[in-house]
């Protein structure tokens, strides 16, 4: 299959993708890894006339810590992300999404940015960012704002930012020292997109569970920030009836469609299952 035919922009800084964007408004769209993108296009189901190739601006690249916050650009690829000394200290469940998300050569080229501002319902990173607390920060025309992962996702492929911005970090609160997380992802093979996942956050004092954040992935047309059932945990000790609340107000939230992973009903189990496995694993993992 063969792409619709486009113009190739190639712009050295953030403020020259953006102009171009302003310029083609809607018949342009942003390139990074391209792993989405062009298999759309050979789709057909995107046929942007302009495509701008974030490739070569510097300053999109990079992992660092900010005061109190992990700052990772948009370019940054999965592969790098599983590479990172200061993640996998600081930042575990980064690099535990990233190693099932697809194969290598996709982890290869795709980023990080791609992932979380397409609003691909089965992208594995808005739930976790979600967890997280991340934000995302937007340029554009007017300069720059963040927006809260918890706000971007508005509905399948629609999400809070405009068409003339370009999403150029995640910024997330750097996570407590000896917090637990884990990310468990059902799918039907290797490489497969999840047929339900969830991400779950916590910390302890004494075997109290004194925060808790949990988001879950491709149950719903958006991620979905499962408010409730982070609620039911924290002040517990983590014993079943907590457990058993936290999966319920889970599976109460999701709103999957039935497809070939599975009838609706089927994903909302799994949604649960993957829930309370990521609780026991990261109560494991916290200490
Ligand atoms: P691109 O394809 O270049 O772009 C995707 C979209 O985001 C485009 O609309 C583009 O305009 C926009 N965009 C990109 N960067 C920016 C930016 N900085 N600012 C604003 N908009 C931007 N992902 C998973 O999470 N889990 C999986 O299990 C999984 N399995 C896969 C299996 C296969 C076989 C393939 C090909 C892909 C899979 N992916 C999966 C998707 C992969 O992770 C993508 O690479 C990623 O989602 C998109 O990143 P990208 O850099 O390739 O973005």
């Amino acid at each position: 299959m063969i792409p619709g035919s486009f113009e190739y922009h190639r712009p050295e800084s953030v403020d020259g993708a953006v102009a171009l964007l302003n310029e083609h408004g809607d018949e342009a769209r942003l390139l990074a890894g391209g792993h989405s993108l062009i298999p759309m296009m050979k789709l057909r189901m995107a046929v942007p006339s302009h495509i701008v190739d974030l490739q070569a601006i510097e300053s999109l690249h990079g992992i660092s810590e900010e005061g109190g916050e992990i700052v990772i650009g948009a370019l940054t690829t999965q592969h790098e992300v599983l590479a990172s000394a200061l993640l996998a200290e600081k930042c575990p469940i980064l690099l535990e999404a990233a190693a099932l998300i697809a194969d290598p050569q996709v982890r290869y080229c795709g980023t990080i940015g791609g992932n979380v501002a397409n609003g691909d319902p089965g992208n594995d990173m808005p739930a976790i960012m979600q967890a997280l607390g991340a934000r995302y920060r937007a340029v554009g025309p007017n300069g720059s704002r963040d927006i809260a992962a918890r706000d971007y996702y508005e509905a399948a492929y629609f999400t809070a930012l405009e068409e003339n911005e370009v999403l150029t970090q995640i910024r997330i609160p750097t996570p407590a020292p000896g917090h637990g997380s884990a990310y468990e992802k059902q799918k039907r093979k290797i490489g497969d997109y999840a047929t339900a996942a969830a991400a779950v956050i916590l910390t302890l004092d004494g075997g109290r569970c004194t925060s808790a954040s949990i988001a879950l992935t491709n149950v719903a047309d958006t991620p979905l920030f499962a408010e409730a059932a982070a609620e039911a945990l924290v002040g517990s000790d983590l014993g079943q009836a907590a457990v058993d609340t936290a999966v319920k107000q889970a599976e109460a939230i999701t709103e999957p469609t039935s497809d070939g992973r599975g009838p609706a009903d089927f994903r909302t189990h799994v949604a649960g299952v993957m829930v309370r496995r990521a609780i026991a694993r990261a109560q494991k993992n916290a200490g």
